[in-house]
Formats: C-alpha cells, sequence, structure tokens
C-alpha cells in the first residue's frame, strides 16, 4: 500500500457525496498508487455512516472505522492512524476545507526525503473574524511558551510517512493534540502552501467548547509555563503582601496611624483568593490530565470496521 488517506466523519452527510467524487477523481488520476481512503465515523447522529458504508461497499478503495459514539477529531485521526498501512498517510479533514486535490503535490514533496509535509493555511475563507482571531493568538500563543516547534497556521491537514505513524503510536497520550505530536517526533518536516476553503456544508463539529479543550491540550501536552506562572506568580504576590505587613507595622508604631483598614484588607483577601484560586485551576488542568492517563482507558472503541484490526499490540506501548 503506498497511500492510506484518513479522514474523520461527524454529521458530514451533507458532504460526503462530494467529499468521495473529489477523492476518487484525485486517486483517478494516479492510477500508479495503491492507496486505501480510511473514513473514520465519529459517532455521528445523521446518515453519514449509511453513506460510508455504501460509499465502501461500492468501491474497494473505501474503508471504514465506526465508533461507540463521538470520540473526537484527533481521537479518529489516531484510530485511523492506527489502522492504517500505507507507506504513506494523508490526514484531512471531511468537510472539503482541505482540498484533496492538494494529494498529490505533498505526495511529490515526502518523495523528496521528507517524513512529514504539513499543508500551511496561506488564507482560510468563510470564518468569523473572531475565530481568525483567536486561532491566530493561540498558534502564537502556543509558539511561544512551548518548546517544540509547532508550526503557525496549521490544522492537521499533512501527508507522513510510516516512521512517524510508528512514532505517534508510541505515544500513547489521552490529550491528543497530533500537530504537537508529530512537531515533537522530529526528522525531516517541511510544508506546503494552500488556500483553506470554505466548510462546503453542514455545521461545524468543532464547538466552542471542543476548541477551547483542544488549545488547552495543546499547551499542557507540550509547556509546563503555566505550571512556572503559578508558582512565580505566588511568591510576587507573597512578596508584595510582605511589604504590605511591614508597612502596615510601620504605620502602626512609627506614623501611629489607628484607620479601621478594612478596605485594603478587602483587596487583599480578594485579591489573594483570586491568584490561588487561579493557581489551583492551573494545577488542576494538569492534574486532570494526569488522572486521564493513569487510567490507561483505551483511546477509542470501535464498533465496527472493515479493516484488519491493529496488527501488534506491542507496537502501541
Ligand atoms: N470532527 C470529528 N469529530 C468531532 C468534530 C469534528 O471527527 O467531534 C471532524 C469533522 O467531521 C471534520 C473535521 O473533524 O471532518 C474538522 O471538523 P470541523 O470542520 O468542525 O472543524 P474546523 O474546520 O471548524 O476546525
Ligand atoms: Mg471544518
Amino acid at each position: 500500500m503506498d497511500l492510506s488517506i484518513v479522514i474523520p466523519i461527524y454529521n458530514e452527510e451533507t458532504n460526503l457525496p462530494a467529499l468521495y467524487a473529489r477523492v476518487a477523481q484525485m486517486l483517478d488520476a494516479q492510477p500508479s498508487w495503491q492507496a486505501e481512503v480510511i473514513l473514520v465515523n465519529d459517532g455521528s447522529r445523521d446518515r453519514s455512516l449509511e453513506l460510508i458504508r455504501e460509499l465502501a461497499a461500492r468501491d474497494p478503495r473505501i474503508h471504514y472505522i465506526t465508533f461507540s459514539r463521538n470520540f473526537g477529531h484527533q481521537i479518529a485521526i489516531t484510530a485511523g492512524l492506527d489502522l492504517s498501512s500505507g507507506a504513506a498517510v494523508v490526514v484531512m479533514d471531511g468537510d472539503l476545507q482541505d482540498p484533496p486535490e492538494l494529494i498529490p503535490a505533498l505526495y511529490a514533496k515526502l518523495q523528496e526525503g521528507y517524513e512529514v509535509v504539513y499543508a500551511k493555511r496561506r488564507t482560510r475563507q468563510g470564518e468569523s473574524a473572531i475565530k481568525l482571531f483567536t486561532a491566530k493568538m493561540f498558534y502564537r500563543l502556543l509558539a511561544s511558551i512551548t518548546s517544540v516547534n509547532i508550526p503557525l497556521d496549521t490544522g492537521d491537514f499533512r501527508i507522513v510517512s510510516r516512521k512517524v505513524v510508528k512514532a505517534l503510536k508510541q505515544m500513547p497520550e489521552q490529550n491528543k493534540f497530533i500537530r504537537g505530536q508529530i512537531a515533537w517526533i522530529g526528522y525531516r518536516q517541511t510544508f506546503l502552501e494552500f488556500d483553506r476553503s470554505e466548510r462546503a456544508s453542514g455545521e461545524p463539529g468543532y464547538t466552542y467548547s471542543k476548541l477551547i479543550r483542544l488549545a488547552l491540550d495543546g499547551i499542557t501536552s507540550f509547556s509546563d509555563l503555566p505550571l512556572r506562572i503559578a508558582t512565580i506568580g505566588g511568591f510576587t504576590v507573597s512578596g508584595v503582601a510582605f511589604l504590605v505587613m511591614l508597612y502596615a507595622v510601620y504605620a502602626r508604631f512609627f506614623l501611629h496611624n489607628y484607620g479601621v483598614g478594612w478596605p485594603s484588607i478587602m483587596v487583599s483577601v480578594l485579591f489573594l483568593g483570586g491568584v490561588q484560586l487561579m493557581a489551583v485551576g492551573v494545577i488542576g488542568e494538569y492534574v486532570a490530565r494526569l488522572g486521564a492517563n493513569a487510567r490507561q482507558r483505551p483511546l477509542y472503541i470501535i464498533e465496527d470496521t472493515d479493516l484488519a484490526p491493529e496488527p501488534a499490540p506491542e507496537a502501541r506501548y
């Protein structure tokens, strides 16, 4: 198998026909490739699964994995990678925001001796100003506080070699931030630019709460800076509080200032309370992820698939 194309699908019934048509057309134009397309149904609540099964019955290149429920985009990609068998694997979205027509160029670039070729968004169409702005800020923030070089303005649309898939399988963390993990793996990586179009139709499956979770996963998996800020902030606030205490003693005994002073007490108590809650919250984010990893649950439950199950369990951990 030369190429596997992994596509997570969550409520994409309106996009699946066009997606299939464009992927099939792209593959038809590359008769020398032996390729498979893995559609990962991530607990869709519409007719996506039915359509996927129809496609798989019609076209032997199409395979499916269907989950027992919605596990999320990153986990759907992980399952597709786990069961893929291509020497190269493409990951792309199922809403046609990532053009399948770019795949031959990605593939050609990979053959030049890279292990990862990611598709970098030159422009993004049809997304709200808020989403564009928050995404941009998030990528800048992540780049400035992490030690791995996670490429800016890049989603999961990319091609990776089998080597990288093997390395990913050795990273069993529960809170997946695949683009960060791939950056962490290293090897020779490069990019191609493309114009990201609008979602063809249907609703984005990524709600703001899922996006925030993804952002926190990205930060907590690749940076300890928030923890350090909590510590440094704690020391700073205590230092200031100590100076205030010295001043209070001085004012009491030398300036003979017997003022009631409740505003200053209220302010400092509230301020300290806020700082403490914030620090505890930051620690909580990390502890929650430690807990999730300590439980060692499987990342996903497959209800049905027409692919061979993963070859060897020892490859995973
Ligand atoms: N998706 C998924 N599970 C989810 C949410 C989304 O598998 O819980 C899939 C979705 O079908 C699409 C891709 O992930 O193929 C990207 O989702 P979306 O278009 O909502 O994200 P955005 O483009 O807004 O980042
Ligand atoms: Mg989308």
